[in-house]
């Protein structure tokens, strides 16, 4: 505590999040840090979503975790700390981090620990109601075509980007670049995997980062995964590697693979779990209804989305759920026969994903299937390396290769019928889970487009 005084540090929010991935808090000053840190606070969980609780039932604790202590770099007088959510002393069912502590577990009994780095996609826009949908671009000059990896864009959001890369640093996260995205208004922010909890903790105050952030500009930073239907989503791609749990040595690679990707057994066996489950996973990993919208092969201004469509798996190649990035050999002018760097960096990503994930629930849900597939011995199949895009329905039936959900219907419906999510969540949670977000889709349905009734109104 008094390190935290010299540095500055008046407030602490000891937080938690809801089914969203939303984090909430009660602000304790600084003098009330140690019992803080003891679970002092407490929290009426039928005031949140997802939480269980009735307005009857006693409160909720959260119990921080000591190590996790974060300053805000943008607002230094305030400081951040994750935590797990306590009822009576014991830990909370329905608490997203628990869900992952718990799969984190399972997985160092198999002698494993999952690591994490997460692609940090998001747009910068203006909120205006002059607007089309009420959204403008936060810089008019931002209207040239292909825009991905532009300088010039880059350079004229730079002190917005660099508030935030600094900011990154400031807590160590260890930015190693960042980037306009393919889309206009859009950028990505790239930093060091770490293990799972740890970065689900850091998308979370990333998030939260962003948002601040912009708001000083007077901007909005988006999570919404396709805000303009004409432009590419927003993706938070899941690079995901297997380390022994005990030496934290990276266990995913295997140079002599003959199956074309370099990974070990164990990672193709994981993947085997991931694809077995794709479609239960993705009711979390793509939460919203909108979610879906971004899951489409063309139809934005710059062409593909890269954006999934099918549940597959392949080299380096943007089509598939999952991509297993080929790497690159360190030594010049060494035959690059699998094209494979160092086995440290060996790892597949989930695409599937988009920045408005539950990051704890999403990472479980991962970790668990792909637990799964290496207790149950599931074999992914062969990659597929080709374009994801062109293959006819012929040829996508021929190779077994099934499609995403298309809606959060379908993927609710996927996850409501598979045990992962259960076993994840517990029955609780999951049942609160499905719940929502089937009322999501039934309020969303429930309501007519301005599409429909051009499309309608006088045609029929
Ligand atoms: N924005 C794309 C998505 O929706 C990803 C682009 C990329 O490969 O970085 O996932
Ligand atoms: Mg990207
Ligand atoms: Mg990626």
């Amino acid at each position: 505590m008094n390190t935290l005084i010299e540095k500055g540090v008046e407030y602490v929010m000891p937080f938690y999040v809801d089914v969203h991935g939303i984090p909430k808090t009660k602000t304790v000053p600084i003098d009330h840090f140690d019992r803080m840190m003891r679970g002092s606070e407490l929290f009426t969980g039928a005031a949140l979503d997802g939480l269980g609780q009735g307005p009857h039932d006693d409160e909720l604790a959260v119990l921080p975790d000591p190590d996790r202590v974060m300053q805000l770099p943008w607002r230094p007088n305030v400081a951040i700390v994750p935590g797990q959510l306590m009822y009576h002393e014991q830990a909370y069912e329905m608490c997203s981090r628990s869900a992952l502590a718990k799969q984190i577990d399972r997985a160092a009994k198999l002698g494993l620990k999952l690591n994490l780095g997460i692609e940090c996609e998001t747009y910068i826009v203006r909120l205006d109601p002059s607007a089309p949908n009420g959204i403008a671009p936060n810089d008019p000059r931002d209207n040239i075509s292909k825009a991905a990896y532009d300088v010039s864009l880059t350079l004229i959001n730079m002190e917005f980007l660099n508030d935030v890369v600094s900011s990154m640093n400031q807590l160590g996260w260890k930015v190693h670049s960042f980037d306009h995205e393919d889309a206009n208004g859009q950028f990505e922010f790239d930093f060091t995997y770490a293990d799972a909890m740890t970065m689900a903790d850091r998308f979370v105050v990333w998030r939260l980062m962003m948002k601040e952030l912009a708001r000083k500009y007077g901007w909005e930073a988006t999570m919404m995964a396709k805000p303009y239907a004409d432009r590419t989503g927003s993706g938070a791609h899941f690079n995901m590697s297997l380390a022994d749990a005990k030496t934290g040595e990276n266990i995913s690679g295997d140079a002599s693979d003959t199956r074309g990707c370099g990974l070990s057994k164990r990672a193709y066996q994981f993947l085997g779990g991931l694809k077995k489950h794709a479609a239960a996973i993705v009711a979390v990993s793509c939460p919203t209804v909108n979610s879906y919208k971004r899951l489409i092969k063309t139809g934005s201004m710059t062409g593909y989305t890269w954006a999934p469509i099918f549940i597959s798996y392949g080299g380096n190649n943007r089509t598939h759920m999952f991509r297993v990035p080929m790497l690159r050999p360190h030594i010049e002018g060494q035959q690059n026969s699998a094209a494979h760097e160092n086995l440290s960096s060996a790892r597949w990503e989930c695409r599937a994903v988009d920045p408005c994930t539950n990051p704890y629930l999403a990472a479980a849900m991962f970790l668990a299937a792909g637990l799964d597939g290496i207790e149950q011995d599931l074999d992914p199949g062969d990659p597929q390396l080709l374009n994801m895009y062109e293959l006819s329905d012929q040829e996508l039936a021929s190779r077994g290769i099934s499609q995403l959900p298309q809606t959060l219907l379908d993927a609710i419906t996927a996850f409501e019928k598979d045990d992962l999510g259960r076993r994840v969540m517990g029955d609780a949670l999951f049942k609160s889970y499905i719940d929502l977000k089937k009322a999501e889709w039934w309020s969303y349905h429930q309501s007519i487009s301005q599409w429909e009734v051009d499309h309608y109104l006088t045609k029929f």
